[in-house]
């Protein structure tokens, strides 16, 4: 069949690739996104937006009013120890201060929509299959399942946690770094306008034990609450565990007016992989570069990708851009070459963190410890939800930012 051709080929429209595609044509550029399935389309999410995800919304130019579909949220409530707390989220120059909510079926939309009315065009049930690579072994572009082929100088690899494309050119996942499992299930609540995140921070295995994960319950705004738990894989536990069971059994124990009963469920539990703290590398090969969860981007703190998702397809934009001014040739991939380094250096010893902060949380006592003895405590409490969020100002912030900025820049980006 025909070839088609562009100055950038979006592999995936989740939020990594909408971002790219929205940047990228934003600067002027041609830009083919393809996407296997058609929209408006399910993902398996908790459908919750912190503070930097609602930057990088309003950095595509989207509303993020009430009127235009969103919920919002002024912080997060978290419940643990015997302990209700309602941490704000913090007031900075660098990110709002509010989240928002907002189911993926509509989200994921509202954002490729966007890429569209500023130049993309979109390709709907166009399945990836491999890449086409020029004698150098350069990505020159990529054929589809239904036998056409897309070429361009650069390709951006977001099609999620899979990350079919990227692996299919010698990229490796690593098994050192976390991994975890997330589940969710919609239910009709009288909660559905919650106007914070709520996150449960003892969930517990059949045998009592204290579980490395949390539970959330994230108000809709449509009658419903996106409630679901992820586990991170440093336990034994993480290999045997019955989601369906944990679910119900941590839900058991919530007041019957909130509703969170089967006859409530909308739907059936649905589950997926939380690909964290690069798990993923390298971010670039000649002619491609990775975003997402291709590119296992997730906060291994907190487990949140779409913020990163975004950024990260911003980011590859950018480099991409700065790229195709240059004329084809070494000037134009020392460009290129500087991606991965980007990526390391905003992400990479947060990152590096995040791995020590997960294996801590593997082992029961330091869980245990942590709730008992932190959640009392509301200043460390702040301080923890700007760690766990990334949500600091990089100059002129406070002493919480200042810490954790330190401690970011001095651990290696491994
Ligand atoms: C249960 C659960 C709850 C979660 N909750 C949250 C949360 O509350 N907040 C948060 O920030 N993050 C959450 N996450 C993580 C978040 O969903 C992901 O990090 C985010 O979707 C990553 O975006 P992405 O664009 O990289 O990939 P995706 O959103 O997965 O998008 C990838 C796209 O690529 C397409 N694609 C895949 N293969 C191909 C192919 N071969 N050809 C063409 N197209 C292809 C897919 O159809 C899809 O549209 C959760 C994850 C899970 C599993």
């Amino acid at each position: 069949m025909t070839e088609l051709d562009a100055d950038v080929l979006v592999v995936g429209a989740g939020p990594g690739g909408a971002a790219a595609a929205y940047h990228l044509a934003s600067a002027g550029l041609s830009v083919a996104i393809l996407e296997k399935s058609a929209f408006p389309r399910e993902k398996v999410c908790g459908d919750g937006l912190t503070p930097r995800a609602v930057k990088s919304l309003v950095a595509m130019g989207i509303p993020t009013d009430e009127e235009s579909g969103w919920i919002r949220n002024k912080g997060l409530r978290i419940f643990g120890g015997g302990v209700r707390l309602e941490l704000p989220w913090p007031e900075l120059a660098s990110y709002p201060d509010h989240g928002l909510v907002r189911p993926r079926l509509d989200f994921d939309h509202v954002l490729v929509k966007r890429a569209i009315e500023v130049g993309a065009t979109l390709h709907e049930h166009t399945t990836v299959t491999g890449a086409v690579r020029d004698d150098d072994g350069r990505v020159v572009g990529v054929t589809t399942k239904d036998g056409r082929t897309f070429r361009a100088p650069l390709t951006v690899a977001a099609d999620g946690v899979s990350g079919r494309l990227g692996l299919s050119l010698g990229v490796t996942k690593r098994e050192d770094r976390p991994m975890g499992v997330a589940v969710r299930r919609y239910y009709t609540s009288p909660r559905s306008n919650d106007d914070h995140l709520e996150s449960w921070l003892e969930l517990r295995s059949p045998d009592g034990s204290l579980l490395p994960g949390y539970g959330w319950i994230f108000g809709v705004g449509d009658g419903t609450s996106n409630v679901g738990l992820g586990i991170l894989n440093t336990t034994r536990a993480f290999q045997n565990t019955n989601y369906q069971a944990l679910l119900d059994s941590w839900l058991s124990a919530m007041p019957g007016e909130w509703g969170y009963v089967e006859d409530n469920a909308t739907g059936p539990m649905r589950g997926g992989a939380l690909p964290m703290g690069f798990n993923k590398k390298p971010h670039y090969l000649p002619g491609l570069l990775l975003v997402g969860d291709a590119a296992g981007a997730v906060n291994p703190f907190n487990g949140e990708g779409i913020a990163y998702a975004m950024e990260s397809g911003q980011l590859a934009a950018e480099v991409a851009a700065q790229a195709l001014a240059r004329a084809e040739g070494p000037g134009r991939e020392k460009v290129l070459a500087s991606y991965p380094r980007r990526m390391a250096e905003t992400y990479g010893g947060y990152y590096t963190l995040g791995r020590v902060f997960v294996s801590a949380i593997g082992h029961p006592q330091v869980m245990r410890y942590a709730t008992k003895y932190g959640l009392p405590r509301p200043t460390l409490m702040r301080f923890t939800l700007k760690l766990l969020a990334n949500l600091t100002d990089p100059a002129g912030g406070d002493a919480m930012d200042r810490i954790i900025n330190g401690f970011s820049k001095l651990a290696p980006a491994a």
